[in-house]
């Protein structure tokens, strides 16, 4: 089992995802600064700015690795086996809502910023996501450089995890590992801080509308 932290609080309970890790180091680019490094970071950030503000906080993993053995037996490959370690981890945590954090990619080098993924007919979840998208607007929109595209919205994505998961929660990817300035500032721990500021607020003010 992986290692379960649990403050016990009034607060929300919050589990957050760091995806990728282990042998998985999500979108890389061939160098040393990997996404499931970036991920992990701003999770354990995000982690200990909740706890300071009384939420309980639950991790999917704290360390270098993948979650695909929570499912040993489970779907044919490693990383089947892993989404669907994530999604099982999510539905036993009791949890108010969840964050899947993840770094994007695309060919256009100029192409930033952030995009927070909900599903569809889930207005609880696109509520988080937009409370999410509009403080990381504020962090990620800082530094425009000319020819700049930033992403600035929330969408709605067909991905496992948010298929498959029965309390609200959304997707963050929080900048694009192939915009070099983005890149740039995703590999300093004050960014990576800023990051996760944005998205504890976003949290915040969601739970401050819950019941
Ligand atoms: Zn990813």
């Amino acid at each position: 089992m992986p290692a379960i932290q649990t403050t016990t609080t009034k607060g929300a309970a919050v589990v957050i995802d760091p995806g990728h890790g282990g042998i998985d180091g999500g979108v890389c680019r061939g160098d040393d600064l990997l996404e499931k490094d970036i991920n992990l970071a701003i999770a354990k950030q995000l982690s200990s700015l909740l706890r300071k503000k009384g939420y309980a906080v639950q991790m999917t993993r704290e360390t270098d690795k993948d979650v695909s053995d929570l499912l040993p037996n489970g779907a044919d490959t490693r990383h089947r086996r892993d989404v669907h370690g994530r999604a099982k981890f999510i539905n036993e945590s009791n949890g108010d809502l969840f964050v899947s954090i993840h770094v994007n990619s695309c060919e256009d080098p100029y192409t930033r910023g952030a995009i927070t993924f909900f599903t569809e007919n889930d207005p609880q979840s696109k509520a988080l996501a937009e409370s999410i998208q509009n403080r990381l607007n504020t962090v990620t929109k800082a530094k425009p450089q000319a020819g700049e595209y930033f992403h600035e919205s929330i969408r709605t994505g067909d991905f496992y995890l948010l298929l498959h998961t029965d309390i609200p929660g959304v997707i963050v990817e929080v900048g694009f590992i192939t915009s070099p300035n983005d890149k740039k500032l995703l590999a300093t721990n004050s960014y990576r801080k800023k990051i996760a500021e944005a998205i504890c607020a976003g949290i915040e003010s969601y739970t401050a509308g819950l019941p």
